[in-house]
C-alpha cells in the first residue's frame, strides 16, 4: 500500500459509493507474459488519447517487473486505473491491492498528472510488487512492504526508469526515514500494530536487500531466482500465509537457512538494522552525507542487483 495521507481511505469510501450508482465505462487490455496475464482496466477515461496514454504507462511499469523473472508472478491478476481530482503532489496519491477473490491493484490517478510524473512515481510498480508475495496479515506487513520498498527501486532501474545509482540512493533516503522511528518497539510489534510506518516499510526492505546479498554471494542463487520458485509452486493470489510460513518455504527452494536465520535477528528487533557489512559488501560508502560507489568485486555484486540478467526475455 502506498502511504501518503490518511485522509484517503475515507475519500476512497466516498468515491466508490458514489461511483457504483453508475455503470463505469472501462478501457479494458491484456499483458501477456508466457503463460501469465496481467488485466488492465481503465475506468470512466472519455479521452482516447489519455485511455492509450496511461495503458502504455502501465504497460511500461508491468515491463519493469518482468525483470524478476520473465512473468508476472500471479498467473492472472488485474490493475484498476481511475481518475481521481486532487490537489496532493503526488501523480498518484492513493494505490491498493486487494486480495479479495481475483488479486486486483487498484491505482487512483491525479487526472491531471502528466507522463512524465506518472513514469517517475513509485506507485505502480510498488502495488505491483506486492503480486511477488502471498498476503501474510499484520505480523508479516514488515516482510510485505519491505519486498515492495525493496523492488519499487530495483525492478525500476533494471528497467532503465532510474538510474543504478539513483536507486541505490533512494534505498538509503528510505533507510534514513526508517532510522529516525525510535520507538524502541520491536519490528514485529510495529508491523502487528500499524505503528512505525517508515521503520516496518524500511527496515523490511533491508531484510530482502541482505537476503538477496546472501543468496548471490554464498549460494549462487538471488531473491529473483528463489520468488520464481515460489511463485511456480506455492504463490496464491489470496488466503493468508503465515509470515514464518513463507520464510521456510523461501528457505527449503533455496537450500539455505537464509531467510530463518534473518528472521529470527529482524522480528525482534527494535531499532534499525545496522547495514554497514551490507554496504561493505556493495563497494558503497558514505562520504559527506553521500554514497559513493567504489569499483571492485563489490560492484560486481551492487551491478548483479540492479542490471537486466541478460539471460531474461524482454518485456513483450
Ligand atoms: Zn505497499
Amino acid at each position: 500500500m502506498r502511504v501518503r495521507s490518511m485522509r484517503w481511505p475515507m475519500a476512497l469510501v466516498l468515491l466508490m459509493a458514489a461511483g457504483s450508482t453508475t455503470a463505469a465505462q472501462v478501457d479494458q487490455r491484456t499483458l501477456r507474459a508466457g503463460e501469465s496475464e496481467l488485466h488492465v482496466d481503465v475506468v470512466d477515461v472519455a479521452d482516447a488519447d489519455r485511455r492509450a496514454q496511461l495503458q502504455g504507462w502501465l504497460e511500461e511499469v508491468a515491463g519493469a517487473t518482468l525483470t524478476a523473472f520473465g512473468r508476472y508472478p500471479l498467473r492472472s491478476a488485474r490493475v484498476r486505473i481511475t481518475q481521481i481530482d486532487s490537489n496532493d503532489e503526488s501523480p498518484v496519491p492513493w494505490g491498493q491491492t486487494l486480495r479479495r477473490g481475483e488479486p486486483s491493484v487498484l491505482l487512483f490517478v491525479r487526472r491531471d498528472a502528466s507522463l512524465a510524473e506518472l513514469r517517475a512515481d513509485w506507485t505502480a510498480i510498488h502495488e505491483l510488487s506486492h503480486l511477488f508475495h502471498p498476503y501474510m496479515g499484520g505480523d508479516g506487513r514488515w516482510l510485505s512492504e519491505g519486498l515492495a520498498s525493496y523492488y519499487q527501486n530495483v525492478l525500476r532501474a533494471r528497467a532503465g526508469m532510474l538510474s543504478a545509482d539513483e536507486a541505490w540512493r533512494r534505498l538509503e533516503a528510505g533507510f534514513g526515514r526508517g532510522r529516525r522511528e525510535d520507538s524502541q518497539a520491536s519490528l514485529r510489534e510495529l508491523s502487528r500494530s500499524h505503528r512505525g510506518t517508515m521503520r516496518v516499510y524500511w527496515a523490511g526492505a533491508a531484510f530482502w536487500l541482505e537476503a538477496d546479498i546472501a543468496l548471490r554471494r554464498d549460494h549462487a542463487s538471488s531473491l529473483d531466482e528463489v520468488l520464481s520458485r515460489y511463485s511456480s509452486c506455492c504463490l496464491r493470489g489470496t488466503g493468508l500465509v503465515e509470515p514464518e510460513a513463507f520464510l521456510s518455504r523461501l528457505d527449503e527452494l533455496s537450500r539455505s537457512q537464509v531467510f530463518s536465520a534473518l528472521y529470527a535477528r529482524y522480528a525482534p528487533s527494535r531499532e534499525f538494522p545496522d547495514l554497514a557489512d551490507t554496504y561493505r559488501a556493495l563497494g558503497i560508502a558514505m562520504r559527506d552525507d553521500r554514497l559513493a560507489f567504489a569499483d571492485g568485486p563489490a560492484a560486481r555484486l551492487r551491478r548483479s542487483i540492479m542490471a537486466p540478467p541478460a539471460s531474461r526475455p524482454a518485456a513483450p
